[in-house]
């Protein structure tokens, strides 16, 4: 007998624990699946110091606190990921990797982003023995050694900063000469002496030992001179971006830019009536925890409103 549920949130970050919040005051009795990575992106970075009250807080702690809100309020929290989602017919149904059915009459999808790889074949190889996506996770390996960091966004600042904590020496690698990265960011990059930016360049190779696999320097295209170098380090963090978390849906909803799902202006409407999308699963265009938690609560008041006119 699948379980049913006026409203399913799938994925547990700041979009679908507000959604969560909101859904439960509205006595909607949400169930919410969190996925694989319970907490979402921010429980891979430490300090963010950009959440509405809180001058700075640890995101895993800062995610802690939003799952606790959500439970307090009612939700059923799930740790499990859906693995099959049918939008076609209705009530909707999903099913989940240990074999739960739901079936909903209404849905979040919250699912956000991952984050991308440049899809080298010696990037692939060294995953795990040297490259990384996820400095908080990783960069401790690194204790007195050189690692580069590809990227110039938030993220790949953000790692450069952090890695300083325990390598000897960062090299930041950007393809063009700006930085996408705040301001505030850019300061404290500029300002700190352990960290070499190299502009206008591109990650051509990475270059290791095969056995034991192990990471032993990178080769690097200078994109105005046309030139390529060898640089040693033992450590290289990809941070350019990240994609939205489509699978579930990727035939079933309108996309665009990408692969991020299509709402109704200045709404979580997409283009199946009862079914919702949130935070970085739909938002290309400011990435923000906050902005995500805003469309959580959208997504939650429009549910709810959905499920009362259908009465
Ligand atoms: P996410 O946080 O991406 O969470 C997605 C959720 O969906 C996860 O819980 C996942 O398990 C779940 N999921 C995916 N697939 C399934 C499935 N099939 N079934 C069930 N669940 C599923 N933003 C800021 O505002 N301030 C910061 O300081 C900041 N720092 C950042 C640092 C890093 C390193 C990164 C990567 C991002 C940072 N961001 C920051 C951006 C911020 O983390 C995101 O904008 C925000 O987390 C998006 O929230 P979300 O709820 O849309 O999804
Ligand atoms: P992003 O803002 O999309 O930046 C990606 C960076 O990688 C860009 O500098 C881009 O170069 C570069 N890049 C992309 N593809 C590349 C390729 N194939 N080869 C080489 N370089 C490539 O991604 P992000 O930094 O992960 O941030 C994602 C979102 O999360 C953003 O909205 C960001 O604001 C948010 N975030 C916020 C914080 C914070 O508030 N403190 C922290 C982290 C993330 P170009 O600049 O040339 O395009």
């Amino acid at each position: 007998m699948p379980k049913k549920t006026k409203l399913l949130i799938i994925g547990s970050g700041p979009a679908g624990y507000t959604a969560a919040v909101y859904g439960s005051r509205a006595l909607l009795e949400p169930i919410l699946v969190q996925g694989i990575q319970p907490g979402g992106q921010l429980t891979i970075t430490t300090e963010v110091e950009n959440w509405p009250g809180e001058k700075e807080i640890q995101g895993p702690e800062l995610m802690s606190n939003l799952e606790n809100h959500a439970k307090s309020a009612g939700t059923e929290i799930v740790n499990d990921s859906i693995s099959k989602l049918n939008l076609k017919k209705y009530p909707f149904t999903a099913l989940s990797d240990n074999g739960t059915e739901y079936e909903a009459e209404s849905i979040i999808l919250a699912t956000g982003a991952q984050a991308k790889w440049l899809n080298l074949r010696s990037e692939e190889k060294y995953k795990g023995f040297g490259v990384s996506a996820c400095a908080t996770c990783d960069g401790f390996f690194f204790r007195n050694e050189i690692v580069a960091v590809i990227g110039g966004g938030n993220t790949a600042v953000e790692e450069a900063l952090f890695l300083t904590n325990f390598a000897k020496k960062v090299i930041l690698i950007h393809r063009r000469n700006t930085l996408r990265a705040e301001k505030i960011l850019q300061e404290r990059l500029f300002k700190n002496s352990k960290i070499e930016v190299i502009w206008n360049s591109v990650l051509k190779e990475i270059i290791g030992t095969e056995s034991p696999l192990n990471v032993e320097g990178i080769k690097i295209e200078n994109l105005q001179e046309n030139n390529e170098i060898n640089l040693s380090c033992k450590g290289v963090f990809i941070a350019i971006g990240h994609a939205p978390s489509n699978e579930l849906i990727i035939d079933q909803l309108e996309l665009h830019n990408g692969g991020y799902v299509i709402t109704k202006p200045n709404s979580t409407e997409t283009s199946i009536p009862g079914v919702f999308a949130a935070g970085d699963i739909t938002d290309f265009k400011y990435r923000q925890a906050v902005t995500a938690a805003g469309m959580g609560c959208m997504a939650a008041l429009e549910a709810e409103k959905f499920l009362s006119e259908k009465k």
